[in-house]
């Protein structure tokens, strides 16, 4: 098997890469173990929500040089303001070909609000999910919070609590029951979102659904659900608001998200117009070399058949995805056995302060600036790091993990781009 690049993970990262380099026309590949970050997302987009010394981020181009004095090994440091913002500005233009209909701008955050009904500064989120301005307030007095009987992966009245707290906003519960559900509901380690929006979504439930829920809004101006409701397309929910005369919004509910869901489905599915190879449950075991570039990689399914490419991404997450692994003494990346940033004193890997910012979230490969990947303090030729897999930064108490993921995606789909078009050499 040939191609001109394969990417190793299938998340944010891998899948964002390899459309990019699909849409340039180059023959990609991706091999991916398993799910990925995605499945577990909240659906929302983080570009940088927060410095390192905890300084809220209300403009991330404002804070890149704050952040490259705080932090130097950050990924955005070593790729430069200006090249950060404009891959993030290519990355919402990527997504939009995608058919991802998402909200917000690079040059100014907003805040969603999360499954807590509390506010969260982030990038970009799902046209269904209620967001606030950076300083502003949902545009309601009165809304109605409605849970799913038996279902237990979203509290509406923890909701509606913080909605009336931090907005000042009436804010009723209800919990809806629906015939349509019973079987399912049956099965309480079934009762998850993804199969309730499969019953939801069919359109002979939809009446059901939409007359339920009027009675139990009253006069609400607004209904705000989990998001059990849309897995394969918008058209549910737009029926449902068409039906109820009112906007009706989604929170990210426990995984399986199926906001995060939607993503990787869209990704994976332009990928395939594109006729980019996707090759699900498999996994890159190691990898020939021939001085410091990868020739070939070999595959858990494709032992014997080895996948040859002149350029390799890896982009296989972090300690979460198996893109780094851990064991009481070291952690290392399994595949290449690349240089680490972090982990050299056991005692230093974690803080005892459950909700302090945790030093292993920012252990990860070392790169160039060009975030070619690290070897024995060398960079290999044609291996470029992306998303998770990267040191250098926390996603969670800096607010950047996607903004990171298609940042460095698209850094590295952009340098292979113009090496595969100078590269007329075969593969060897
Ligand atoms: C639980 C969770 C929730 C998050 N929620 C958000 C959020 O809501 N918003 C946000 O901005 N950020 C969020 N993040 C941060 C997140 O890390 C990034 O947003 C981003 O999704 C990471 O994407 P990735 O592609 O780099 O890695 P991953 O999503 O981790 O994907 C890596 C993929 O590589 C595969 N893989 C690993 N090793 C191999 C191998 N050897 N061969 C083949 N495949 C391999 C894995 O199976 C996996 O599919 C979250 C992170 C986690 C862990």
């Amino acid at each position: 098997m040939e191609f001109d690049a394969v990417v190793i993970g299938g998340g944010l990262a891998g899948l964002s890469c390899a459309v990019s380099l699909a849409e340039q026309g180059h023959r990609t590949a991706v091999v991916s173990a398993g799910q990925s970050a995605l499945y577990f997302s909240s659906g929302s987009l983080d570009l940088l929500s927060s410095l390192p010394d905890g300084t809220p981020v209300a403009s991330p181009p404002e804070a890149l040089a704050a952040l490259a004095r705080q932090a130097p090994r950050h990924p955005y440091s070593l790729l430069g303001a200006r090249e950060v913002m404009a891959r993030a500005d290519e990355a919402q233009a990527l997504l939009a070909r995608c058919d991802i209909a998402l909200t917000g701008s690079s040059g100014q955050n907003h805040q969603r609000i999360t499954p807590l009904g509390t506010r969260r500064a982030t990038w970009l989120s799902p046209g269904d999910v209620p967001i606030t301005p950076w300083d502003g307030a949902l545009p309601w007095q009165k809304v109605a919070v409605i849970g799913i009987e038996g279902f237990l992966d979203f509290e509406a009245s923890i909701v509606a609590a913080s909605l009336m707290a931090e907005q000042g906003i009436h804010a009723d519960t209800a919990c809806l029951r629906l015939p349509a559900l019973d079987r399912l509901r049956a099965s309480p380690s079934e009762f998850r979102a993804v199969n309730i929006a499969r019953v939801l979504d069919l359109p002979e439930n939809i009446p059901a659904l939409a007359a339920e829920l009027a009675r139990l809004a009253g006069d609400a101006q607004c209904l705000i659900l989990p998001a059990c409701v849309g897995l394969d397309s918008a058209q549910p929910l737009e029926q449902l608001r068409a039906l109820l005369d009112r906007p009706v919004y989604l929170l990210p509910t426990l995984p399986p998200s199926l906001l995060g869901i939607r993503l990787f489905q869209a990704l994976r599915r332009r990928l395939n117009r594109l006729g980019g190879v996707f090759m699900p449950g498999d996994k890159v075991l190691k990898a020939r070399f021939a001085g410091r570039r990868i020739v070939s990689l070999s595959t858990r399914n494709h032992a014997d058949i080895p996948v040859r490419a002149r350029q390799v991404v890896l982009a296989s997450g972090s300690f979460f995805s198996n893109g780094l692994t851990a064991t009481r003494e070291r952690i290392y990346e399994p595949v290449f056995g690349l240089d680490v940033q972090g982990g050299e004193a056991r005692d230093t890997w974690s803080r005892a302060d459950f909700f302090a910012p945790q030093p292993y979230l920012q252990f990860g490969v070392e790169t160039d600036d060009r975030l070619r990947a690290l070897l024995g303090g060398e960079p290999l030729e044609n291996l470029y790091a992306i998303g998770a897999v990267l040191g250098g930064y926390d996603p969670l108490s800096q607010g950047c993990g996607a903004g990171v993921s298609l940042v460095s995606a698209l850094h590295a789909a952009g340098r292979i781009a113009v090496t595969l078009e100078k590269d007329h050499e075969p593969t060897l």
